[in-house]
């Protein structure tokens, strides 16, 4: 009997586990980005350390300090730059390998047949624009310039108030991003308790998916190990990794906002970068899962929201909708909708997901529950290659 692809067992347990090497991608980038900005901080606080030993109390903060402050808060920005672009645009390129080769292979895994070969050629270049067609790197250096500006205000202001040089830097560490610390990192692209997981036997035969897809080896080599050493379960920003959480001078930590139960919410963005490299993410997965079905001749995916009181009006509208439909409608009755998503995200924090429009006949006896470590070995493993083709 014919059944939705999305709805074997095969691929449901294959894709969970591609969405798990991918957020140890998107763990293993985010604490990259993490390290080059606690970097970038501490030459922040140097300056402003430096900048506020000039002050003296009652009088304005010398001109040629102020100038200093800005200037060499510039530099260490123009200094982070290279390296979050790099981390940045590397990771896209590999997030959407990542997800169009497990794609590929859930879906030959559904139908038995293997699906996959070529989807190398169809790999983005290094990406110089964010999903929403912004330059990445225009980005970055907003960012860090946002930061600069806060900071020189805090400076200005603590000056103003007549304050020590003590309470200058407090306040300045106050307006600068906070970390707050987690268990493990959140997942972005599946909620923990929709993952099922499974036991019993290993793959009932791979191919060694660099080969067949066209993918250089040495790329791959780079991904797998990288989506293998990432450790998110570890905790993830621990204070260490950019400031100490911030105190009030009982020593209790300092946090915006509590939930319910009293606790600090645990919000995962505190910088500008990170956020908009979770999106981009998202949208590299999308669009390779995308790229390797077309590839793969499933003829749309599906748009599938996750549809409760905070899915907004573009994501439940699209919910169980084919890419195609989408597009038609945005030619027609969207036309003068905002959102224009055709792939998730359809915006900040989207939850939603695309899976393949197609059926299959084959039995959905495959079991494929594999831990991800296995996966990502089984990625490299030179098993004989799935039923093929031709
Ligand atoms: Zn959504």
């Amino acid at each position: 009997m014919a059944r939705p692809i999305s709805q074997t067992r095969s691929y449901q347990t294959f894709t969970a586990l591609r969405d798990r090497a991918l957020e140890r991608l998107h763990a293993q980038a985010q604490a990259d980005i993490s390290q080059t900005l606690s970097v970038f901080l501490q030459a922040v606080l140097g300056e402003v350390a430096l900048a506020v030993s000039k002050h003296i109390q009652g009088e304005l903060l010398p001109v040629y300090a102020q100038r200093q402050l800005d200037e060499g808060i510039f530099k260490a920005s123009l200094r982070a730059v290279p390296a979050l672009l790099s981390t940045y645009t590397h990771f896209l390129r590999q997030s959407w390998i990542l997800a169009a080769a497990s794609e590929a292979a859930a879906i030959s895994r559904a139908i038995g047949e293997n699906v996959g070969e070529g989807i190398g050629a169809l790999a983005p270049k290094i990406l110089t624009q964010t999903f929403t067609g912004e330059s990445i790197q225009g980005r970055i250096q907003i960012a860090l310039d946002r930061v600069r500006r806060d900071v020189i205000d805090a400076v200005q202001l603590g000056v103003l108030m007549d304050e020590g040089q003590q309470a200058i830097l407090f306040r300045v560490r106050r307006a600068l991003p906070r970390v707050r610390q987690f268990a493990s990192a959140p997942r972005v692209l599946q909620k923990r308790r929709a993952i099922r997981e499974s036991s019993a036997g290993l793959l009932g035969g791979g191919f060694r998916l660099s080969n067949r897809l066209g993918i250089p080896e040495r790329e791959w080599d780079a991904i797998v190990s990288n989506a293998l050493a990432a450790n998110p379960t570890q905790p993830f920003r621990g204070p260490g990794t950019v400031f100490d959480p911030l105190k009030d001078e009982q020593g209790r930590i300092l946090v915006k906002d509590l939930d319910e139960e009293g606790e600090p919410i645990t919000e995962w963005y505190g910088w500008e970068i990170e956020q908009l490299l979770t999106q981009d993410f998202v949208h590299q997965v999308r669009q390779g899962q995308l790229e390797a079905a077309k590839k793969a001749g499933v003829r749309d995916m599906i748009w599938i929201a996750v549809i409760d009181d905070r899915t907004d009006d573009c994501c439940s509208k699209r919910d169980g909708l084919t890419t195609r439909e989408i597009e038609g409608r945005l030619k027609t009755n969207w036309k003068n909708d905002d959102c224009r998503a055709i792939v998730p995200p359809a915006h900040f924090n989207c939850r939603c997901r695309l899976a393949p429009d197609a059926e299959t006949e084959q039995p959905d006896d495959l079991d494929i529950g594999i831990s991800a470590e296995e996966f990502t070995r089984w990625a490299l493993s030179d098993a004989p290659a799935v039923r093929s083709r031709d």
